[in-house]
């Protein structure tokens, strides 16, 4: 029987954007989770982010993720597509709470809603030309058309609105109705979105935080065959699935407070908008300094990074993470084939990992004319059967055989030779190429011994017969978190290995 542990968390969650867009992202998650506190932070002052370096919006990410850490909250949510693409990986790698950005979630809903295949993305210059829309939603459907083009204009008049500049809306779903229901903006987004139409998209993503104010004007430009999707309306979602799956709710008895943030002098306006949107009292207003910003070091650290682009042999999401996880180092992007446009499927015919791994890494290299080039392969060698599967791992009952026949393969070949003779490891062989051509090889091995039946359900592969030493017969690799398994695991160490042997060169 299932038992539910009531476990609460009332600690607020921290929201930040450039400015106000991020206010309908807070909107969202007020609307999803009525008890939550809300820290809100609005860079005002240093707004808009858009025509920024990147390096230095990656700066302003990690002052404001940290300065919200300070203040207690339990989650960060980056309600801004500019600071999301250029920073959201490095605020994930060093903040203590988990941190989501807006471009994976509205991505996502896209991928699941078209029927066509076929998506629209609006956004800002800045995030079209960063390609994170396109990216994300061929990540997870690498067969779906993407078409996007900026809507500069669309922030302007969503702020003119908002800011009540021509007329003042007492509650947002008037400003939402009436706001933008003239000829002009009509015609505007008439512009604009005609060539989404003639592309006949079925979905289109509102690809900045602004433009959910503007989802009654672009809806009728689209027509009511086209769906639209907001990112705000996505965000929430996942935040309250991150708190569901970490039992991090407030409590239900929990009177929420709601507290706005802002770097610039108009403190008084930016809380009316805020309360405006969220439909809240604020609890607090206060302008603050997120801390100085030291451009004469970023200036320095910039010029010191060696900018480098590497390509990882393979598609498998779960190898990727691991490895860009494992080797962070600053200035390297990654990208999988598939990201860099690549199909490389080379014969891995070599009698060893080592063999396999350099023949997927050089094809790489040389397919992506010469980028730096990473591949891994890694098998299991049992001892009593002569290293059996060994580079067969994948397919040892054969070539269309899967984990279940493989591991059913394994458990007839052993019998019941007993428990001690079941000795056994896992090895990885990771192989770097780098620009130059050179090679650097890492290894990794985990020892354990081969089960007698299935146990656990993590992992992949043979993990659930597998017993690691270090856990002395009482564990399979299928029955730990994968935090655990990284850190004994012959992958783990084999990027440790790496990492040190890169970190020397
Ligand atoms: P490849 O390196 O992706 O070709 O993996 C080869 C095969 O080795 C996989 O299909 C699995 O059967 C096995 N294998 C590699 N690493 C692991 C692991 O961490 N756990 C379980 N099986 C693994």
């Amino acid at each position: 029987m299932e038992t539910t542990q009531h476990s609460f968390d009332n600690a607020p969650i921290g929201i930040f954007d450039s400015g106000l867009g991020g206010f309908t992202v807070a909107r969202e998650i007020v609307a999803a989770l009525p008890h939550e506190s809300i820290v809100y932070a609005g860079d005002t002052a240093r707004c808009p982010y858009g025509p920024r370096d990147q390096r230095e919006v990656d700066a302003f990410v990690q002052q404001i993720c940290s300065w919200l850490v300070a203040r207690g909250v339990k989650l960060i949510v980056i309600a801004c597509n500019t600071a999301t693409a250029a920073g959201l990986a490095h605020a994930q790698r060093t903040m203590p709470v988990p941190v989501i950005g807006v471009v994976e979630p509205g991505a996502r809903a896209a991928t699941m809603t078209t029927l066509t295949r076929r998506v629209g993305v609006v956004a800002t210059q800045g995030t079209i030309d960063s390609g994170a829309y396109e990216r994300a939603i061929n990540n997870i459907d690498a067969g779906i058309e993407v078409f996007s083009a900026p809507t500069q204009r669309f922030v302007e008049i969503a702020e003119q609105g908002l800011r009540g500049q021509d007329e003042r809306f007492a509650t947002y779903e008037e400003l939402v109705a009436r706001g933008f229901d003239s000829a002009d903006y009509r015609a505007l987004a008439e512009g604009y979105l005609a060539p989404f139409r003639e592309k006949r998209v079925d979905t289109l993503v509102l690809g900045c935080t602004h433009f959910p104010l503007l989802a009654g004007l672009i809806g009728q430009a689209m027509g009511p065959g086209v769906q639209l999707i907001s990112s705000a309306t996505e965000t929430a979602r996942d935040v309250a699935e991150i708190l569901r799956r970490r039992r991090a709710f407030a409590a239900p008895d929990h009177r929420p407070s709601y507290q706005f943030f802002t770097s610039g002098a108009d403190c008084e306006e930016f809380a009316r908008l805020g309360t405006l949107v969220l439909n809240v009292e604020a609890d607090r207003i206060e302008t603050v300094d997120f801390g100085e910003l030291h451009l004469e070091e970023l200036r320095a650290a910039k010029e010191a990074v060696v900018e480098k682009k590497v390509v990882i042999a393979t598609n498998n999401a779960h190898k990727v993470s691991e490895i860009t996880t494992a080797l962070d180092f600053e200035g390297w992007h990654y990208s999988t084939l598939r990201d860099a446009g690549l199909v490389s499927n080379p014969v891995e015919d070599a009698d060893n990992f080592e063999g396999n791994a350099r023949i997927k890494a050089r094809a790489a290299h040389e397919l992506s004319g010469g980028l730096a080039a990473l591949a891994d392969d890694s098998g299991l060698v049992v001892d009593a059967l002569g290293g059996d599967p060994g580079v067969f791992s994948s397919r040892y009952a054969g070539e269309d055989g899967n984990d279940a026949a493989n591991n059913e393969k394994l458990l007839r070949e052993l019998g019941d030779l007993p428990f001690d003779e079941r000795t056994a490891r896992f090895v990885c062989t990771l192989v770097f190429i780098d620009e130059d051509g050179s090679e650097t090889v890492a290894r990794g091995t985990i020892e354990g011994k081969i089960g007698f039946e299935e146990k656990g359900s993590g992992g992949f592969g043979y993990d659930p017969l597998f017993y690691p030493d270090f856990y002395e017969g009482r564990l399979t690799l299928a029955e730990v978190p994968q935090e655990d398994k990284n850190a004994i695991s012959h992958r783990g160490n084999a990027l440790r290995q790496l990492k040190e042997l890169l970190g020397e060169k």
